[in-house]
């Protein structure tokens, strides 16, 4: 049944459609992130301002090579650490990133959500999916499938977990050449990535 339901919103994401689906923080509102087209609808949905980027979920690390540019050993690792979890790293970009996805910026914000049927979404659609909380910008973020449906009536389709089991946004760190910092504080703290940083990285918690 789950099965079934899956593949169905997989079938809607490969034909540029929106999903709505849970992840371990929120229920976000998905698109094919290699297609600009449908990931404009996100942010008419939402609307949600043009200037303000998108986070990428991904089910596998191999897909930092298809979104981002070279990315070392030492980002795997980092990735490795917190990966499934609820931490976005923004690292520079590849052009296969649409300029939509990152509002025009060089980087772009990845992460790997710890939620299985989000996991399974992003594997069945065969794509990065670019993803904010599903609710209308400015509103609070839905930590349900009723939340979402309330707020965004016309999303071509929910799937749904129940409740979120953080409910809190993730952690957001850039990494550009070996500086990392902080951009937005989350479950996983500063302190938490200090202690996973590899020796050669420098932090800055600005
Ligand atoms: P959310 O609204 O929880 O989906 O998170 C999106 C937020 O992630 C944006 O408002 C930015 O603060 C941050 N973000 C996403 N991509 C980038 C990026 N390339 N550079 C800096 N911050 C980013
Ligand atoms: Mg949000």
């Amino acid at each position: 049944m789950y099965q079934n339901k899956i593949e169905g919103a997989a079938q809607i994401i490969k034909s540029g459609g929106l999903v709505a689906f849970p992840t371990e923080t929120v229920y976000g509102l998905g698109a094919n992130a290699l297609n600009p087209f449908a990931v404009a609808k996100i942010f008419e949905m939402k609307e949600r301002p043009t200037f303000d980027p998108l986070i990428v979920h991904v089910a596998n690390f191999d897909d930092l090579h298809i979104l981002t540019e070279n990315p070392s050993e030492d980002i795997f690792a980092l990735a490795k650490k917190f990966w499934p979890g609820p931490l976005t790293i923004v690292l520079p970009k590849s052009k296969l990133v649409p300029d939509i996805v990152t509002s025009g910026l060089q980087t772009v914000g990845i992460r790997m959500p710890h939620n299985d049927i989000a996991l399974q979404l992003i594997e069945k659609s065969g794509c990065p999916i670019a993803a904010p909380s599903a609710n209308k910008f400015g509103k609070l973020s839905p930590v349900n499938a009723k939340h979402v449906k309330k707020q965004l009536p016309n999303v071509d389709y929910i799937l749904d977990d129940g409740d979120t089991a953080v409910g809190i946004e993730s952690t957001i760190i850039s990494i550009e050449e070996n500086v990392c910092k902080m951009l937005r504080p989350g479950i996983i703290t500063a302190e938490d990535i200090q202690n996973a940083l590899p020796d050669n990285f420098i932090f800055s918690n600005e």
